[in-house]
């Protein structure tokens, strides 16, 4: 019996992960869970999974029938949470640089860390790597082109190049200026995926690929250069693999983020997830484009950071997360997003990030520039 600490648990990764693991209550236990602010959805997950521990960010009232359940509340809800449960398996679906303290807590006292929250990796991707290889703890990916590299490297053969696959996002066919204007509900309706509202965003930006070159970077230490990007809107093939003699492996499925979750569970075997199978019959043809940098900018400044250093990394994604959090309030236009990010960028100074501080006075300081930017616009 494996326990597992779902951290983001009312989120789409969390309710996913909890779909799976309710179809294996005979070999996962879920120890603890948590939210930021969604009382009623995890109590209601507290009621029926019964873990030891949980934990808010926000406080709220528990009610009676939840007190056998031992409460954590406030900013490091996560890591007081972990380092109570010691479970064998966190999960990290938590949004945002708010992941990367529960992170960095999981690979202290945790057996194995599944990694969805690619923010950590982005603004820490050094420090969490080290950490793991200090410790001995491995990372699963839960990320689905991530999970379709680990799932082709199997054969232990060293890659020579990765190729992540993009389905575009909701603006792919859109022009230059109709982007530009584009609102918070055509953002939203994703294409293939069904996700949360930050992550949905990223990928209308293609941010979100940016975001997981630097993910693929550090998980598999390979080179910023030898991490291409293919747009591909079906969203069958979740990426490749090349190999020195011109082979390429691919990992193939139906569109359901079940299936990397239950892949990383249940790591090395495979367990049932849930998911549809995949009708080759009925899901192509299927397609592969160059992604377009100059309608989405946001792709090639990731890349910029990455080359640049974690400074910049940190700085791109400050200046992201709070312009996406901008544009969900309506407060600035799509168009800005990349803007503002390009800016922050070009404006933030090379500093050395050696520890988990340098990286949260980096990140405040980018998005207070991103903000005074934003307060500009409106
Ligand atoms: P959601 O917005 O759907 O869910 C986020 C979850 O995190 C919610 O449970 C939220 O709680 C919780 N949360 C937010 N901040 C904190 C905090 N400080 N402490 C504890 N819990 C917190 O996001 P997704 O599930 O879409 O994404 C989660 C992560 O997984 C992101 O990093 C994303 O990039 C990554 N990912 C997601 C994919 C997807 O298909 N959704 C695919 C690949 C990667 P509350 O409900 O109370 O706000
Ligand atoms: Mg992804």
């Amino acid at each position: 019996m494996r326990e597992i600490a779902i951290l983001g648990a009312t989120g789409s990764i969390g309710t996913q992960a909890l779909d799976v693991i309710a179809r294996h209550s005979g070999d996962f236990r879920v120890s603890a869970l948590t939210a930021h602010s969604n009382a009623n959805e995890l109590f209601a997950y507290v009621r029926r999974f019964r873990p030891r521990f949980a934990g808010l960010v926000r406080e709220a009232p528990i009610p009676e029938d939840l007190r056998f359940c031992e409460w954590f509340f406030g900013e490091d809800a996560n890591e007081r949470v972990l380092r109570a449960a010691k479970s064998h398996d966190a999960l990290c679906a938590v949004v945002g640089i708010a992941g990367l303290p529960a992170v960095m807590a999981a690979l202290e006292v945790c057996g194995r860390v599944l990694l969805a929250n690619k923010e950590a990796l982005v603004t820490g991707g050094a420090l969490v790597m080290e950490e793991a290889a200090r410790r001995g703890v491995p990372i699963l990916p839960v990320d689905s082109e991530h999970s379709a590299i680990f799932q082709c490297l199997q054969g232990g053969q060293e890659p020579e190049r990765l190729i992540l696959t993009a389905s575009g996002g909701a603006l792919r066919t859109w022009s230059r200026e109709a982007i530009q204007r584009a609102t918070v509900r055509d953002v939203l309706k994703h294409p293939t995926w069904r996700m949360g509202g930050k992550i949905t965003v990223d990928c209308a930006t293609m941010m979100n690929k940016g975001l997981e070159v630097i993910e693929a970077h550090y998980l598999f230490g390979m080179p910023e250069a030898a991490i291409s990007v293919l747009v591909h809107p079906q969203s069958v093939v979740h990426s490749l693999v090349e190999f020195a003699d011109g082979s390429l492996l691919a990992q193939m499925g139906v569109a359901d983020m079940r299936v990397p979750i239950s892949y990383a569970l249940g790591y090395p075997q495979r367990i049932e997830s849930g998911a549809a199978r995949l009708d080759l019959l009925s899901c192509g043809p299927l397609t592969f484009e160059a992604p377009d940098e100059a309608r989405f900018p946001c792709l090639r400044l990731a890349r910029e950071a990455l080359r640049a250093g974690p400074y910049a990394m940190i700085a791109l994604n400050g200046a992201n997360e709070a312009a996406v959090a901008a544009f969900l309030e309506n407060r600035i236009p799509f168009g800005a997003i990349a803007n503002i990010v390009e800016q922050i960028l070009a404006s933030t100074l090379p500093e050395r990030i050696s520890c988990v501080e340098d990286v949260y006075r980096m990140d405040k300081g980018a998005r207070l520039s991103a903000n005074v930017e934003i307060g500009r616009m409106e």
